[in-house]
């Protein structure tokens, strides 16, 4: 059942005609009404589809019977009962019936009376009730016409205000006469509760009803004046601003209604970080440019992402944020040394740097590149600069950088791009000057997609760093004040333009002592202390230090020491762990305990079992290693076979050796004619691992020697240089690193040619211990050296002259 109220002058007058006067029966006839209250002199619609009510309509319209309307107490019943209505309701008469088809008929009825239910009669096939009339008395007193004054006025306003009443009730209201009909007609059209307006039915007492009517009405008129307040406020006079604010506002409502991001936030926050970020003109002009951009775009665009990423980029670079620098030399002197044991040349040469800086800190340093091995302490030397300097660090590996804009960054137009990896290191310093080191510079590639050493030239450059371009960064950034620093294992592979810009501290490994030293004073504590140990825990004896360097490591740094002395602290924070609380001592008999069977063996001893073996030096970019070269002879047509992965110029000495020989076979004592009956292999193990370069002469001078004369080389003998074809030998590089492999792999003597040997006196002292050298300057001199017998050699002054 639909509820549609109206007022028409028609029905309203004619009931205040009151043509005919109606009966009012005692029994009534009851017709709940859902979401609303019929009031006396106010005429109603309701569309009825129930068939009950049809029914009881019909019947009424049939007999032109009077029925009492009353309210439900819950709309939501379909089938009320007794209890489910109010008791008070209004008698009311049948207007008009329009009917829509056969079930659905829309009625509309006036209420007359209000009248109270006694009791009810018939439950079907409707409710009967029998009732009792309220005689409604009029005092015509002041009080009473104040009151109705009072609303007619209130009720006139109230109708002029609000939208949902029709022009001519205010007129209407005008022309009532007396206050209770007033009263119920302005109830039935107050926008309230039906309980509250059940509440104005009941309130027989005519006075008390204008008041309460009065009081709702008032209500209501001040709400509508609030509203029809905003709304000229709003349609009024509203500037351009206020429009867009108002509109903005109620924008952001409907996106937070659609679960959109709040992108205002984002664009204020991102403001805000332009704003705090220092940046130079540039920068925040390009910053504030893309931000405007942003702000135009939708939050669930791709381009969005971008953008914002972009800015974001900008807005963290450190533009203007530094670390203060501690110049005192002193203090940095006292760093160096706490954390690092000798390297003193490094050191020094750092501290130099830094007095410049201190006087004539304008002046542009030179880039430093720390050259050795791995291991050595090249990356731990920079940090610890940057400990001393209080600056932060950053280090960036180049290893296998081929691309120019892994240095430089992409345009941010390309999907994915990023600023390139000095723009990214520098954000992660989060200072402008950090020390910041380009790790494995020699490892530099180059192919089609550009030189990525040109870009590091204008990052190196102090010429030309101050405004470096990164491509997705699109604005210049000032590396002018970041400490650059290099490193590399070789230095041949590093493009001579930026070699030429860097000033090189070779750092070429530690000998057993040193390593035993370094152990004790820096590994050891700093393993004891990552292990959540104390030193309390655990102690190193010094021959356990050297059994680990020598059957458990094979390097010219420390990268391996310090694992294998990690793997013992760790097995003793186990212990600790579960509760055992006595000192570990760690002995040289323990070790295999620890760290199993032993690693490496003193090869010379073992390899050197039969002639045509000779042990000879070599250098690497991991540092220096012993080669044993061996030489077969079998019977054949004379050649040469050269195997172990030996690069042209080494195939050529191995040539240039033979040669030698053969040339020389008679003095040696040697068939001259062995050539012709057998075939001579020469093999350069580890066969997997390319080798080259002509050091290898003298060796396989002496393994071929060695062969074909049937005797023994020495044990713990080693050799490098190179041997031209008449057997003048030359000098080689790589010296330290190849002294120090010698000594690791326990050589005793080692021969050199004779132009080496000003290399060998810049060693330290510690490092040429223990070993004899023995310079030559031609191949026969070595002859009477290498051979555990002597080879007769009787023409010995002859041979290369
Ligand atoms: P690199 O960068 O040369 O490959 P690292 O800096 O990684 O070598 O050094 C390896 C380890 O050896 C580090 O734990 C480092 O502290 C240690 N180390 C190397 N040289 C020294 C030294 N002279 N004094 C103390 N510790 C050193």
């Amino acid at each position: 059942m639909k509820f549609l109220k109206f007022f028409s002058k028609k029905n309203y007058s004619s009931n205040l005609r009151g043509n005919k006067k109606p009966k009012f029966p005692k029994e009534l006839s009851l017709l709940p009404l859902r979401n609303s209250v019929m009031f006396p002199n106010t005429a109603t619609s309701i569309v009825v589809g129930r068939e009950k009510t049809l029914k009881q309509i019909n019947d009424a319209e049939k007999n032109r019977e009077i029925i009492g309307v009353v309210a439900q107490k819950d709309e939501t019943i379909e089938n009320p009962t007794y209890e489910d209505i109010y008791k008070v309701g209004t008698a009311s008469s049948i207007l008009r019936i329009s009917r829509l088809s056969e079930n659905n008929i829309t009625v509309t009825i006036q209420g007359l009376k209000r009248f109270k239910i006694k009791r009810i009669i018939r439950e079907e096939p409707y409710f009967t009730a029998l009732v009792e009339y309220i005689d409604e008395k009029e005092n015509k007193d002041v009080e009473t016409d104040a009151l109705f004054l009072g609303l007619k006025d209130l009720a006139s306003k109230a109708a002029s205000l609000s939208k949902n009443i029709p022009g001519e009730l205010v007129q209407m209201i005008q022309s009532i006469s007396s206050p209770a009909t007033l009263a119920d007609l302005v109830a039935s059209n107050l926008t309230i509760s039906v309980k509250e307006k059940q509440k104005l039915l009941e309130t027989f007492d005519i006075k008390t009803r204008l008041r309460l009517v009065s009081l709702h009405i008032n209500r209501e008129l001040q709400a509508l004046e609030i509203a029809e307040k905003i709304r000229s406020d709003v349609v009024g006079n509203v500037t351009k601003a206020q429009r867009e604010f108002y509109l903005k506002e109620q924008l952001k409502a409907i996106k937070k209604e659609l679960g959109e991001s709040d992108e205002d936030n984002d664009i204020a926050e991102l403001e805000k970080k332009i704003k705090d970020a220092e940046m130079p003109e540039e920068a925040l002009q390009e910053a504030k440019k893309e931000l405007n951009r942003l702000s135009k775009m939708h939050p669930s665009s791709a381009e969005y992402t971008v953008s914002r990423t972009y800015i974001e980029w900008l807005t963290d670079l450190p533009w203007n944020r530094y670390t203060e620098d501690n110049l005192d030399l002193d203090n940095v002197k006292q760093i160096l040394d706490e954390d690092h044991f000798n390297l003193e040349k490094p050191k020094k040469r750092i501290i130099e740097y830094l007095a410049v800086r201190k006087l004539k800190p304008q002046k542009k340093g030179p880039i430093l590149c720390f050259a050795g091995p791995p291991g050595v302490g090249k990356t731990s030397l920079g940090r610890s600069i940057a400990r001393a300097l209080g600056r932060k660090f950053i280090r960036v590996s180049l290893g296998g950088v081929r691309d120019e804009a892994e240095i430089r960054g992409h345009r941010k137009t390309y999907v994915g791009a990023m600023p390139g990896r000095i723009i990214q290191g520098i954000k992660r310093a989060g200072a402008k000057n950090p020390v910041f080191m380009l790790d494995e510079i020699d490892k530099l590639g180059t192919d089609f997609r550009g030189d990525p050493s040109s870009a590091l030239l204008e990052v190196l450059d102090p010429e030309q760093n101050f405004a470096f371009s990164d491509h997705y960064l699109n604005v210049s950034f000032d590396l002018s004040q970041v400490m650059f620093i290099a490193t590399a294992n070789v230095l041949e592979s590093i493009p001579p333009v930026l070699l030429d810009r860097m000033e090189v501290l070779s750092i070429p490994g530690y000998s057993e002592e040193e390593k035993t030293m370094i152990a004790k004073k820096h590994i050891i504590p700093k393993q004891i202390e990552e292990h959540g140990i104390k030193s309390d825990d655990i102690e190193f004896e010094d021959s356990a230090i050297v059994q680990i360097i020598r059957d458990y490591t094979r390097e010219s740094g420390l990268r391996n020491l310090e694992r294998e002395i990690a793997t013992i602290c760790r097995m003793t924070a186990v212990n600790k762990a579960k509760g055992e609380n006595k000192k570990t001592v760690i002995t040289a008999n323990d070790i295999h305990k620890y760290l199993g069977a032993k690693k490496f063996f003193s090869e010379t001893a073992l390899r050197i079992t039969r002639p045509g073996i000779a042990t000879g030096l070599s250098w690497t970019p991991s540092g220096g290693e012993i080669i044993f070269i061996e030489a077969s002879k079998m019977p054949g047509k004379g050649n040469l076979i050269l195997t172990g992965q030996l690069g042209d110029v080494m195939k050529e000495s191995a040539q240039a050796a033979l040669t030698f020989i053969r040339s020389q076979a008679e003095i040696f004592g040697i068939d001259e004619k062995f050539y012709e009956k057998s075939e001579i292999h020469i093999h350069v193990p580890a066969g997997a691992i390319p080798k080259d370069g002509p050091s290898a002469g003298i060796t396989i001078f002496t393994a071929l020697l060695s062969l074909l004369t049937g005797k023994k080389v020495k044990k713990d003998i080693a050799m490098t240089g190179e041997i031209t074809l008449r057997g003048t030998v030359l000098p080689v590089g790589g010296i330290k690193e190849k002294v120090l492999a010698a000594k690791r792999a326990g050589i005793k003597t080692i021969i050199l040619p004779l132009l080496n040997k000003k290399d060998v006196e810049e060693l330290p002292k510690e490092h040429i211990k223990d070993i004899e050298f023995f310079y030559i300057q031609s191949i026969d001199e070595a002859v009477g050296k290498s051979f555990e017998e002597e080879i007769n050699l009787p023409m010995q002054k002859s041979i290369y002259v």
